[in-house]
């Protein structure tokens, strides 16, 4: 296929998106790869398209190579299925819902457990028909919260998902472990950097569940893996042992006052105010100087642990218990210098080998929560009171982190080291669904001995368009985009460089030739200066450039390699091999 510049639907842009926070978006917007429609919608342009096609191609073959036969559902759908199994309700804001014209509801699916499995229910009857695999790739909806970063997170996107069926749990293990390295092999193939996650299975419902994670900085998932051991987890899912205690010795001892009797928001701020921090700050102090600072685990003597919290935002238990449902619940966080030098309400510190003291009670304080840096908060002068301890980590009452709160440093479940963490971006998640939407639907068939078998199922998603995203977040360097030849629009860029029609004829020759040969070329074949050209060529990103100029009148045309940059002087008619 030739496509020629001066006909292509294609204008670039000079400039970033002002909406663009990550590369992928900005390239793909300045490539005019993709264009926004509304907050999370957008249109595919022509090069776009075809790495998009390129990347659901990939994906098919590898989901026929493992049996998967695809279908493709109704992306409108009925809210009778979505009700049966409670996630009409629990999907929450992030469903798009509707009503026809007779006022019946429906939803833009999400994702589409509920229809394949009464599709297959529909269908099938006898334990000889299983097990099936049934796939599609799609335009899903979610109204997501944060629409962010172009394709990566959008609204609408396509999503290739499967289904699996099976008569007992050994054959919903292999199917899968079908999937499992089917992802391997479509990852692999698209050249994606990524690795493989212990994931919880949220929404979904079910047992084992894992995910793929693209590496990157920009990804919104955080996971953990032990380098020694190969164990990774989305900290979502992982639960593992709290460490050893730490020493305190040689920590220096805070300094510890009296808290007001019963401290509460009200009190706080009277006392601040009343110890001149007001003036300090040159404005009144107000309720919010008082929040996301005081956070305390208190082991009492007896051995039991308790959090106390002062005007902690978000944790409801602390402020119902001690102050009354006295704040708007949000994140807690924990302090950072920056917060220290704007707001001269606070000291730092460090709890003493005698524990923290308050109200008027000395408390002993569980000495793994002030891993890591630890703060005492209170007034910056002697005679002022301390109001508590920022530590921001809870333990279950069986000694382990909870999920979330893993950090880097702790131990690692498999005993076998220590974890580090590190960001990625979903591109992939594998579900062992179980039970949860055959029971729902009551999907049996007729089982080798006569009597009804209830069928087992999976689920598997790829992420198709964020796919396209992740590689140009992977791939690109700061002169554009760069597409790996499986996914590349065209095969080779070819660019003429000089104005004499020697060149031109010999252009027009070249290409003819690759595209006899079965490669797919974008032809530069407009009048513009040889630097836009270059340029252009860049920020588009196919593989090779073929740069067919001076060299002509010696049959030699110039190769540039996208990857490495490398430039060399080759034959014409060597063109085609050196492009395959
Ligand atoms: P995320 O954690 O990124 O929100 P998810 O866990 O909600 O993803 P799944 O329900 O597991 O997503 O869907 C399967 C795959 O679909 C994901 O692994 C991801 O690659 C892709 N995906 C999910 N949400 C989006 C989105 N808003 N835009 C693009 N791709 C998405
Ligand atoms: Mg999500
Ligand atoms: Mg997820
Ligand atoms: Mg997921």
């Amino acid at each position: 296929m030739i496509t020629r510049l001066s006909r292509l639907f294609l204008r670039t842009l000079r400039d970033d998106p002002a909406d663009a926070e990550v590369p992928s978006h900005k390239l793909l917007v300045r490539a005019g790869y993709v264009r926004r429609i509304a907050p999370g919608v957008y249109s595919w342009l022509p090069l776009g398209l075809r790495v998009l096609h390129k990347v659901e191609e990939v994906v098919r073959e590898e989901m026929n190579a493992i049996g998967g036969q695809e279908i493709s559902l109704p992306a409108l759908l009925p809210r009778d299925p979505y009700e049966a199994t409670n996630r009409w309700t629990e999907y929450g804001d992030t469903l798009f819902r509707l009503q026809d014209r007779k006022g019946a509801d429906y939803l833009l699916g999400p994702t589409h457990e509920e229809l394949f499995t009464l599709t297959v229910k529909g269908e099938y009857n006898s334990y000889k028909d299983l097990p099936v695999t049934l796939y599609q790739i799609q335009a899903k909806y979610r109204d997501e919260e944060r629409p962010r970063a172009g394709i990566l997170r959008g609204r609408e996107f396509i999503m290739k998902d499967s289904y699996s069926f099976d008569l007992d749990e050994a054959g919903l293990k292999a199917s899968y472990n079908a999937h499992r390295e089917a992802y391997q092999r479509i990852f692999e193939r698209l050249g994606v950097q990524y690795v493989i996650v212990a994931a919880t299975a949220g929404a979904m419902g079910g047992s084992a569940s894992e995910e793929f994670l693209a590496d990157s900085p920009v990804g919104e998932d955080t996971y953990v893996v032990c380098r020694e051991s190969g164990y990774a987890a989305n900290v979502e899912a992982v639960v593992t042992p709290a460490p050893e205690p730490l020493s305190l010795e040689g920590q220096p001892e805070a300094v510890v006052h009296d808290t007001p009797d019963t401290p509460t928001i009200a009190t706080l701020v009277d006392w601040a105010d009343a110890a001149g921090i007001g003036e300090r700050l040159g404005r009144p102090v107000t309720a919010a100087d008082t929040l996301k600072n005081v956070m305390v685990k208190l082991r009492h003597p007896d051995g039991k642990t308790e959090i106390v919290g002062i005007g902690v935002p978000g944790d409801r238990e602390v402020d119902d218990k001690r102050l009354g449902a006295s704040v708007e619940p949000a994140e807690v966080e924990l302090l950072t210098d920056a917060d220290f030098a704007a707001n001269p309400f606070l000291v730092k510190g460090y709890i003493g080998p005698k524990g923290l003291q308050a109200n008027g009670i000395r408390y002993l304080v569980d000495p793994r929560v002030v891993t890591g840096t630890s703060w005492i908060t209170g007034a910056d002068a002697p005679g002022k009171h301390v109001v508590g301890l920022v530590a921001g980590r809870d333990f279950t009452p069986d000694g382990t982190i909870e999920a979330a709160q893993v950090r880097d440093g702790d131990p690692s479940p498999d005993g076998r080291g220590t974890l580090v963490s590190a960001r990625g971006i979903e591109i992939g998640h594998i579900f062992q669904l179980g039970y949860k939407y055959t029971d729902t639907f009551e999907v049996d068939v007729l089982g080798e001995n006569g009597k009804p078998v209830r069928l087992v199922m999976g689920s598997y998603g790829v992420g198709v368009s964020r796919l396209v995203a992740v590689i140009a977040e992977q791939q690109h360097d700061d002169k554009g985009l760069r597409w790996p030849s499986e996914v590349a629009p065209y095969d080779v860029h070819v660019v003429i460089a000089n104005k004499d029609d020697a060149a031109r004829a010999g252009a027009e020759q070249v290409v003819a030739e690759l595209n006899t040969q079965g490669v797919d070329v974008l032809f530069d074949d407009r009048t513009a200066s040889p630097g836009v050209k270059f340029k252009d060529a860049e920020l588009l990103g196919m593989p090779y450039v073929l740069v067919i100029g001076r060299g002509w009148a010696e049959g030699k045309v110039e190769l540039r390699d996208r990857f490495t940059g490398e430039t060399s002087d080759i034959p014409a008619d060597s063109a085609v091999s050196a492009v395959l």
